[in-house]
């Protein structure tokens, strides 16, 4: 056993005051409180030479002694040792409730069924462990040798548990120092991770999550305040909800306003949370703990954590914490709101300039921004490539730069003048301009200003467009309108003479100067000029191409009053001003006076044509009477006197009966062929096949005779006179089997073709033939080519024909090779009126 083992020590002893010494560095240099207990402990024991030694703590929300610290123990006793007792009760705990050191031994009621006792421990010197006046634990020594501490060793290890005391409190302060500089540093960086551009949703997530995190919390939620709706919404949640829920969105009672009214956090249980709280679908039992987030003493929002199931305690460092961190967190959501305006609007700005630059861009004119002096302060790139300069050699010029100098002087007091009283100039309106390249050619411009004011002043957009090309185009406009041998006029939408050629001057007296700028209604006479505006309006609504000769009687009016009666068109053309009109004049005053002088002869025609055929017929028909007298008494004669008077005798008779049964057949011709006109009947519908068929029948001897073969296509039906038509056909077929070639077998084809008019039918043959030269002739009144021994007839059948086709509205012709003939003529499908 070393030697200062076996002496006792005393206060003052050279092992104590070492002791000491050690133990007083030992608070120094220590910082945690297990740092300082089990060497502390150790240092006590050795000075003591006991067996085994422990230090309980105690804990204040308990207000128990709990082990903290032992040496000398084996495990079974550790464990033994370890639940908490209450000041009073076991070795250890004894001097926490008296207060000063106590010497006991096994038979202290106490020490009765002590874990010590069972482990054979029989005596022991325990103290309270005090910092100024509070009980922080307990210090105690125990010995196997019953006895082992006396009243001797009160003083100094009053002293050695004073000392350890003090280096528990220290530790425990610089704990809670530490504790303290660690949450502020943990709110520190709570604001860096937010970083320079916080956005809302972040900066919530962000405070839920700290939130938890700082004070320990299972569960926690921001919510925000809209003032406006009196509601909290909930913003961010933090941790395992679990079958837990928070209200999405809710008004806060006025029970947890009022409580809320002081910005510190509450944490209450139930029933009262449940008071602060709308309504849950599920009972959370628990602690919550409701942090008001305040900016500028207004409720801007809430964090809430939620203990439930848990026990839960919040130190009053926590607390101060929360509150500390509610104010942090305030400000970053008052930050993060504004900067995300700020960036909306920013954005918002930005997209703006955007769109402004895309369109200034995309547009197909140039585009300058004049300042008030003048300068150009923006030129888009069409503006740049119209004038031929790159932007900075724009950009901070005049804009006089861009003029003709001649004209520079002019624009300057010009600019002056519109900055005065500025004002929105439409294309179109100003006068037109003439530019000047970069290069100094010229060309003209048509410009549109308006103004707009800004902080630095009233600048002007001037949206600038080279119309050379519309001027070329003008002017080969012109000229094609100088060039047309017709009047014209172009005239706007508003119904004013825009434009007119050299032959409008001539037509109407006016000279050019006299009309541009009139009113169309100037060229049309009085009486029709009030209805000719709303004529007008009515062909803008749907304009269209409306040709000459549409039908209406239209009249000019001269210079001098005099009127004459045109033809007019109409086409509209499409031009930046809108849709004018092109209108093309026409005096029409010769082809009047022709009309009407064909329609007078036709007129006298018709007369003299039908006075022609009344005539014939009455002729005719009154004729018939006395040659019919004629020819009975010379076949009387014949029959008398034939074979009774000399051989000449007998001749005379036969020349004059044959004389007279021609003029006989002449005169039933003509008859005939003046019945055309004079005894039609009126249209309806026949039927062509019908027709034909009756036509073979009454030319059946013919055909039989000549062997004929005559074949009829399927023919249609059409409107006319159908005895008219009977005779026509009869006529025709009739001449294609006579003129025939001498032992030629007659073949005849009748066919009909639908014409866009109506009806074209052919009646070929494969005759004689006709020569050209007489194709005309033959339609003749008793016209023939042949002598009546070669072929009989009297040359009436085609002239009848004629007739008859052209009081159907139609026409004939024949087409011939030499080897045949074909005749063809047309019925139209709907014959006007009779002709006559
Ligand atoms: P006609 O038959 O009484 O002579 P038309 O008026 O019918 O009188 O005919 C006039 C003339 O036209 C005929 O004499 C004949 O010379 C000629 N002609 C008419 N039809 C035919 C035909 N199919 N082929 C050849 N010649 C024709």
């Amino acid at each position: 056993m070393p030697p200062e083992i076996e002496s006792r020590p005393t206060l003052y002893g050279s092992r104590a005051v070492e002791a000491l010494y050690r133990l007083t560095t030992l608070i120094g240099e220590a910082r945690e409180l297990d740092q300082i207990l089990r060497p502390g402990l150790e240092e006590v024991v050795r000075l003591f030479g006991a067996e085994a030694g422990v230090v309980r703590l105690l804990e204040p929300e308990s207000g128990l002694l709990r082990l903290h610290a032992g040496v000398g123990l084996t495990p079974t006793l550790q464990a033994a040792l370890a639940p908490a007792v209450r000041p009073g009760e076991t070795p250890s705990g004894v001097a926490g409730r008296r207060r000063s050191v106590v010497v006991l031994d096994e038979k202290e009621p106490e020490a009765t069924g002590s874990p010590w006792i069972a482990e054979g421990y029989r005596s022991f010197i325990t103290a309270p462990m005090q910092h100024r006046k509070m009980l922080l634990g307990t210090l105690t020594l125990a010995s196997r040798d019953p006895g082992q501490y006396e009243d001797a060793d009160r003083e100094l290890f009053t002293v050695l548990a004073q000392q350890l005391a003090m280096a528990v409190a220290n530790a425990e302060l610089h704990t809670a120092a530490q504790r303290k500089i660690a949450d502020l540093s943990a709110l520190h960086q709570c604001g860096r991770d937010l970083g320079p551009a916080p956005d809302l949703p972040a900066t919530f997530t962000l405070v839920a999550e700290r939130t938890a995190l700082l004070l320990g919390l299972r569960r926690s939620a921001v919510f925000s305040m809209d003032a406006a709706a009196g509601e909290l919404h909930l913003e961010a949640v933090h941790g395992d909800s679990g079958a837990h829920s928070w209200p999405l969105r809710f008004s806060p009672s006025e029970a947890l306003t009022g409580a809320l009214r002081e910005p510190h956090p509450i944490l209450t249980d139930d029933p009262v949370r449940d008071q602060l709280l709308p309504p849950a679908p599920a009972a959370r039992p628990g602690a919550s703990l409701f942090i008001p987030l305040r900016l500028r003493s207004e409720w801007v929002g809430l964090l809430m954590g939620d203990c439930a199931g848990e026990p839960f305690h919040l130190t009053a460092d926590q607390m101060e914490l929360a509150t500390i961190f509610a104010n942090q967190a305030s400000v970053w959501i008052a930050n993060a709101r504004l900067f995300t305006a700020a960036e909306e609007a920013r954005k918002a700005a930005q997209r703006a300039r955007r769109d402004f630059e895309r369109l200034l861009e995309s547009a197909g004119d140039g585009i300058l921004v004049v300042d008030g002096d003048g300068r150009i302060t923006l030129a888009n790139r069409e503006a740049q490539r119209l004038f031929g300069y790159a932007a900075d050699e724009l950009l901070g010029r005049p804009v006089e730069m861009l003029l003709p100098p001649r004209l520079r002087g002019g624009h300057e007091v010009d600019r002056g003048r519109y900055l005065e009283a500025p004002q929105l100039r439409p294309m179109g309106t100003g006068r037109e301009l003439l530019a000047a390249r970069r290069d100094g050619t010229e060309f003209p411009v048509e410009i549109s200003l308006s103004p707009i004011p800004t902080e630095e002043g009233t600048r002007v957009i001037s949206i600038v467009r080279d119309i050379t090309e519309h001027r070329k185009a003008e002017e080969r406009f012109r000229a094609l309108l100088e060039a047309a041998p017709d009047a014209m006029i172009v005239v706007d939408r508003s119904g004013r003479i825009s434009l007119v050629n050299s032959q409008v001057e001539q037509l109407f007296g006016y000279t050019r100067e006299e009309l541009l700028g009139e009113a169309i209604e100037i060229l049309i006479p009085e009486r029709y000029r009030a209805a000719h505006p709303s004529r007008r309006e009515e062909y803008h609504r749907e304009p269209r191409l409306r040709p000459m000769g549409s039908g209406l009687e239209l009249f000019a009016r001269r210079k001098d009053g005099t009127e004459f009666p045109v033809e007019i068109s109409l086409s509209p053309i499409q031009s930046e001003e809108g849709t004018s009109v092109i209108s093309t004049i026409r005096d029409v005053t010769a082809q009047k006076e022709a009309q009407r002088a064909l329609a007078r002869q036709a007129s006298d025609l018709r007369r003299s044509n039908a006075e022609l055929e009344q005539f014939a017929y009455v002729a005719s028909h009154d004729l018939q009477e006395p040659l019919r007298m004629v020819a009975s008494y010379t076949q009387l004669l014949a029959r008398r006197y034939r074979g009774k008077l000399d051989q000449d005798a007998d001749e005379f008779i036969e020349f004059t009966v044959d004389g007279v049964k021609r003029m006989q057949e002449l005169i039933n011709d003509l008859l005939a062929y003046s019945r055309v006109g004079t005894h039609g009947r009126e249209f309806a519908p026949v039927d062509c096949n019908r027709i034909l068929e009756r036509v073979l029948d009454n030319l059946q001897v013919a055909i039989e005779e000549r062997e004929a073969e005559i074949s009829v296509q399927p023919l249609p039906e059409v409107r006319g006179d159908a005895s008219q038509l009977l005779q026509l056909f009869q006529n025709l077929v009739g001449n294609a089997i006579k003129f025939q070639k001498p032992g030629e077998r007659p073949r005849v084809e009748v066919a009909a073709a639908s014409e866009e008019e109506g009806w074209h039918f052919t009646v070929r043959d494969n005759g004689i033939g006709i020569e050209p030269e007489y194709a005309e002739r033959i339609f003749l009144i008793f016209q023939r080519l042949h002598s009546r021994s070669d072929f009989p007839g009297t040359g009436i059948g085609l002239a009848i024909c004629k007739k008859i086709v052209e009081r159907h509205g139609g026409g004939i012709w024949v087409e011939s090779s030499g080897s045949g003939s074909a005749f063809h003529f047309t019925i139209p499908a709907h014959p006007e009126a009779e002709a006559t």
